[in-house]
């Protein structure tokens, strides 16, 4: 998603070792044998079976029918003797919550959630070459909607939780799961109801979630992005009135025409360049694992001089990176007219506007205004859809722990912080002050994280395999750390 990078061309096939060979796809956990306590070969073929199974059970949102797999977990979780409950929130929907807890009481100010969302985004079945939701495994890779977004995720952090329980460890934390739903269309009969109405069911210091990205390039890890932040998102109307009329008698004050106009200011309006401590630490560290001309472009970003020319050529090779460095503006809906012979009186756009977090929005709303400059053209902010959530800290316990365990796991890989582009339900959880941070666990290639919301998504064996061991093992070291 966010650190796609042009000239990064990876041949897929190389990617992938022997031990990635396909195995036969099996349809509920019970047909893989228990693993023994801390073995996570083991751990992780039955999580395979786990995400196989919640692949095969459509929750696309809308409708989501989330609860089908939610109830799935539910029974896994059970088998193993963690209790969970499942919190309905509309018609076969809702999320489900399990916890081991260090103590008779238990104790928020102290615990750690894992978390992820059991709903996909849609898929469009004719540009798939594998079932979407057949859970197909293939060449050494799982295919299914939801294999990366996010139902990988939910499958490492059951794996974490089980291995966990089975072995017996003495918690020093509480550790909580959370499988929640509605992710992908606003959270409203998900994480929304979850933080407003069980606040007490997942209240946590600390939090893992979807976001973050562990970077395979030609077969090697090199970096662990940890998601620390992300972009609040707005939306704008922009509506131009005008007479309506008969088209045979053109008006100067024509709203398509109005409106056409100001689209195209306000399209290529460029915020200036702003730093945060994430994104400066983040392009901080990029050239590390940049070729010699983008990394004398990164390393120029923060001279007076040269930024101007810096923030060009980066944004020129990766929008995302665009996208970081500024607030940004983004023209997505226009509509207008009824008939190819009437004027209408109203035209009217649609902005999704990303601001950085602590941003505000009528600052720049107040620019823009001025930017179209037309009396006929005005700006109308949408309720609010964004969650103004400051970013998690760079300078505590859990990130560095996090950027210790990533280390450990994947020696000479970098890690370093990351802000989305696009949002998470991390925001929800950092405005009540819980340090969350986004950490896909498993090693992707940019194409393959391309594929996440397009078609043929997928997982490499290896790479589930790798991030089951790597959730596992942090989860593990820091719940039972003395
Ligand atoms: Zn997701």
């Amino acid at each position: 998603m966010n650190l796609r990078h042009p000239l990064i061309l990876l041949i897929l096939a190389a990617l992938l070792g022997p031990a990635a060979s396909a195995r036969p796809a099996i349809a509920q956990a019970s047909a893989a044998p228990p693993s023994a306590p801390g073995d996570p070969a083991a751990i992780s073929t039955e999580a395979l079976g786990w995400l196989q199974a919640l692949l095969r059970i459509d929750t696309t949102n809308p409708p989501g029918n989330e609860l089908l797999a939610a109830k799935y977990i539910a029974g896994v979780l059970n088998h193993e003797g963690i209790p969970c409950q499942i919190f309905p929130t509309t018609p076969g929907r809702g999320f489900l919550v399990a916890r081991l807890n260090a103590s008779a009481v238990p104790d928020p100010s102290h615990a750690l959630l894992l978390m992820a969302h059991l709903d996909v985004v849609g898929v469009d079945r004719s540009h798939w070459t594998a079932g979407p939701f057949a859970a197909t495994i293939r060449d050494g890779y799982l295919y299914g909607r939801g294999a990366i977004d996010d139902k990988g995720m939910l499958a490492a952090e059951m794996a974490a939780l089980v291995s966990l329980k089975r072995s017996g460890a003495r918690l020093t934390r509480d550790l909580i799961f959370l499988a929640e739903g509605d992710e992908e269309e606003g959270g409203a009969a998900g994480m929304q109801v979850a933080v407003q109405n069980y606040w007490d069911q997942i209240a946590a210091a600390y939090a893992i979630n979807e976001g973050g990205r562990v970077i395979l390039r030609d077969g090697k890890v090199v970096a662990v992005a940890i998601q620390a932040s992300e972009k609040v998102p707005y939306n704008v109307q922009v509506i131009a009135t005008g007479t309506s009329g008969h088209a045979s008698i053109p008006l100067a004050d024509n709203p398509v025409v109005h409106l056409a106009a100001a689209v195209a200011k306000l399209g290529s309006y460029q915020a200036p360049v702003q730093f945060n401590s994430v994104t400066r630490s983040y392009f901080e560290q990029l050239p590390q694992i940049s070729d010699d001309e983008t990394a004398k472009w990164l390393r120029a970003l923060e001279t007076p001089d040269r930024q101007d020319h810096a923030a060009r050529f980066l944004s020129a090779q990766n929008p995302a990176w665009n996208s970081m460095l500024r607030d940004t503006v983004t023209p997505t809906i226009l509509q207008a007219g009824i008939r190819a012979n009437v004027i209408p009186s109203e035209a009217r756009a649609t902005l999704n506007i990303r601001l950085l977090p602590g941003n505000l929005l009528q600052p720049l709303l107040d620019t823009l205004a001025k930017l179209v400059d037309d009396p006929l053209v005005r700006l109308e902010p949408a309720p609010d859809i964004g969650q103004p959530a400051p970013s998690s800290p760079l300078d505590g316990l859990f990130y560095h722990y996090l950027e210790q365990a990533s280390r450990k796991q994947f020696p000479g890989a970098i890690t370093l912080p990351f802000m989305s582009t696009g949002g998470t339900d991390s925001a929800l959880l950092r405005l009540r002050s819980v340090a969350a941070y986004g950490l896909l666990p498993f090693p992707l290639t940019v194409e393959d994280v391309a594929r996440m919301h397009g078609n043929d998504e997928r997982i490499p064996l290896d790479s589930f395999r790798q991030g089951v061991d790597f959730l596992s093992a942090l989860t593990r070291g820091f719940v039972t750390a003395q």
